[in-house]
């Protein structure tokens, strides 16, 4: 068995009409990858995840496969979304680096030589960096912009804004991420929680070769709320600041309808001790839902397993 330098992964959708330019395009690299680090031809390989497409993506990767068997092709049994997707190809590549990239070309496959030029400096992970978005709904940038800087503020640890899953790691990076096996997936940031030397390269997002983004709003919301759960427990606190509030509003109000109550003689007949329960209850309802979700939010961070510490060196 050959020894594998470099793996590409490329989760494929329904991507029939950036397929063929596609497959130029990274065979291209590959070619200027072996002359210019000195890696043997075979050496390198790309493995290619359809993701249940619909249209003719399949027996084009197929295709592929046959004019140059360094593409390799996983097919999925249904569309599984693109993070399962990457994670298929993630678990399957041998490389010791390996490049997440898009089918789409959207994220060029002439910047890959930069990553991997990059990564021989001393950096385990090297993400892509985007400079400009071009060809993107101005929604599209400003839900990003706006979901980036959430995520940052609510995770503990920092998580590159203007960065999607484009980037290369190194075979200890991807065998830790392997041992995360949580199902709500958000590689960009389980990747910078494994740590190790990480550094960012500037590039320009290109429009789509062809066809739609398969990220619909739902999709879209989904990511973001798979990222914001699987990093950060405030939106169960919230519930607890929330029941606080509601709870101690209700008691100085309680004080204002008692005071109605004996000097002013304004209140209805049972009027004042309904709205006082219903008041104190509802935010101790509160308190008590915030509470159960502390609690489920840890039993959720359990359920996850992620790896307690992850040892970078040991001295005998
Ligand atoms: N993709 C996938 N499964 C899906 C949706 C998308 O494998 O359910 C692939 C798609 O073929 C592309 C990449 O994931 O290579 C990114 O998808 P897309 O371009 O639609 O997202 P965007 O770039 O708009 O965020
Ligand atoms: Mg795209």
């Amino acid at each position: 068995m050959s020894i594998i330098s470099l793996s590409i992964v490329v989760p494929v959708y329904n991507e029939a009409g950036s397929i063929p330019e596609f497959s130029v395009r990274i065979t291209q690299v590959l070619e200027d990858m072996s002359t210019r680090f000195s890696l043997l031809k075979e050496a390198l390989e790309v493995v290619c995840v359809n993701d249940g497409s619909t249209d003719e993506s399949l027996s084009l990767l197929l295709a592929q496969n046959q004019a140059d068997p360094r593409f390799k092709v996983v097919n999925l049994s249904r569309n599984f979304g693109h993070q399962a997707a990457l994670s298929a190809g993630i678990d399957v590549a041998k490389g010791e680096f390996v490049v997440v990239i898009d089918a789409d070309l959207q994220d060029p496959p002439e910047t890959i030589p930069t990553l991997y030029e990059t990564s021989l400096k001393g950096f385990d992970v090297v993400y892509a960096v985007r400079a400009k978005r071009e060809g993107e709904s101005w929604f599209k940038k400003v839900t990003a912009h706006l979901f980036y800087r959430l995520l940052r503020k609510l995770s503990p640890f920092p998580i590159p804004t203007n960065t999607g899953d484009f980037r290369l790691m190194s075979r200890r990076v991807v065998n830790v991420l392997k041992r995360m096996p949580e199902r709500h997936r958000f590689i960009r940031g389980m990747v910078s929680f494994i740590g190790f030397p990480q550094i960012g390269v500037l590039y320009h997002r290109q429009p789509r070769s062809a066809g739609e983004t398969s990220y619909t709003l739902v999709k879209m919301l989904r990511l973001a709320a798979d990222a914001i759960t699987s990093f950060s427990a405030l939106p169960l606190r919230v519930t607890l600041y929330l029941g606080f509030g509601v709870a101690g509003l209700g008691f100085l109000y309680a004080f204002d309808i008692l005071y109605e109550k004996l000097f002013k003689h304004t209140t209805l007949p049972g009027w004042s001790s309904l709205m006082v329960v219903v008041l104190t209850l509802g935010g101790a309802q509160l308190i008590f839902l915030g509470l159960i979700g502390e609690y489920l939010g840890r039993v959720h961070d359990e359920s996850k397993q992620r790896p307690l510490y992850i040892i970078e060196s040991e001295t005998p």
